[in-house]
């Protein structure tokens, strides 16, 4: 059924990092920096091999990690997070988002999103035999219409499944529009899930954990990674927190998928978290100097490029350089411009608006001088 569906395929991702790789195109598609991240992580996770930290550890994730992960939370948000009782480590965002919804979806039960959507939303939704409703972020800011968000969740919503930051538009959610979610949620008795793999990748705008709004606590999950945060998307260590009995729940669920996760790893993500704030700064500078670099060169290349408030992406318009559809610009663009990229209807119901059909979304995560290289060869578009 989910064949027929068409949802269990090779994800975008997959499918375009092998287009980069057969046509030794620039790869602006999949989402991974192409440098390693803080030394000290890194170190740590050597050090940890060679202690011999490499048997099961405890099914919640090592305590000193746990821990690291409730100082973050009470150093850049202020939340007092329990680390025995309210943190779960888990392989990676996406296997937080398996176990959410695996735990909480039953057959029907409706699921709201933003659309654009992460892939794997879909997928999971699909398995877990949920129905997905999703509102549209409105152009050209991307945002939610505040009545579009009233209209989809309704007492069949189990799950308000939030990505803040956004990817594929580097929207960040505004106090307005995450306290309108808290207030349905509450009105609906559904649950919000909030996927903020970018919560440090933000440029100028500030990041809103929903979590810490009046009253969203005890309905809220939080989903987080370290493999942006570090730039380490390789060693696939996330981690949610929730108040205790969403926890449980959620544990039912992850001791079958992974059981534990990748030991060595874990001490040395929780080195990463213990980094002083000027690495936290650092990092989202250094990504907003990138994200100029490729915006510009896609400008000057003919696209129409929508400001990127944060994560690794922009989106771009291929419309003003004569091309409707983004997919098909997608299968061109590495014989035509020696680069990758991905395009939004991938991130979209099978009923994209036409608004969202030229669109295209290219990744900045990577070397400036890979950038400037790719901008040079998509000039040539023009
Ligand atoms: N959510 C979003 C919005 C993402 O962009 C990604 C991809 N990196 C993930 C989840 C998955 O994160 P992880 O690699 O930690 O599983
Ligand atoms: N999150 C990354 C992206 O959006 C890639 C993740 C993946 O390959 N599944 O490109």
């Amino acid at each position: 059924l989910l064949k027929a569906d068409g949802v269990i395929r090779p994800t975008i991702f997959a499918e375009m990092s092998a287009l980069a790789q057969a046509t030794g195109a620039i790869n602006l598609g999949q989402g991974f920096p192409d440098e390693d991240g803080p030394a000290e992580v890194l170190d740590a996770a050597r050090h940890a091999i060679t202690e011999g930290q490499n048997q099961y550890p405890p099914g919640l994730g090592m305590p000193v990690l746990r821990e690291a992960i409730a100082e973050h939370q009470q150093r850049f948000y202020g939340l007092e997070i329990d680390p025995d009782r309210q943190v779960l480590v888990t392989a990676g965002a996406t296997e937080a988002l398996a176990a959410v919804i695996l735990a909480f979806v039953d057959d029907g039960d409706e699921v709201v999103t933003l659309e654009p959507f992460y892939d794997a939303y879909g997928g999971l939704i699909a398995l877990s035999r949920g129905e997905h409703r999703t509102v549209p972020l409105r152009l050209p800011d991307f945002l939610p219409d505040h009545d579009d968000l009233r209209a989809a969740v309704t007492d069949r919503t189990k799950l308000i499944l939030i990505n803040n930051p956004h990817n594929p538009t580097g929207t960040v959610l505004p106090r307005d529009t995450l306290e309108l979610i808290v207030e349905l949620a509450h009105e609906h008795d559904a649950l919000i899930v909030t996927d903020e793999v970018y919560e440090h990748l933000t440029f100028g705008q500030q990041h809103i954990p929903v979590a810490t709004l009046p009253g969203a606590w005890q309905r809220t999950i939080t989903i987080s990674s370290g493999g942006k945060t570090f730039n380490t998307t390789g060693w696939k260590v996330g981690w949610i927190t929730a108040r205790h009995r969403l926890i449980t729940a959620i544990v039912a669920v992850k001791q079958f998928l992974t059981y534990v996760n990748a030991a060595p790893f874990q001490p040395a993500i929780a080195v990463g978290l213990g980094l002083p704030d000027g690495y936290f700064t650092g990092i989202a500078d250094d990504l907003r100097r990138k994200r100029d670099v490729l915006s510009a060169g896609l400008s000057k290349a003919g696209f129409g490029v929508f400001e990127s408030q944060a994560s690794y992406f922009v989106v771009a318009d291929a419309a003003p350089l004569g091309f409707t559809d983004g997919t098909e610009l997608c299968r061109q663009l590495p014989e035509l411009a020696g680069v990758v990229a991905v395009p939004i209807s991938a991130f979209c119901h099978d009923d994209l608006g036409a608004e969202y059909s030229s669109l295209v979304r290219f990744a900045f995560c990577k070397r400036t001088d890979v950038l400037e290289l790719a901008a040079k060869q998509l000039s040539r578009l023009g």
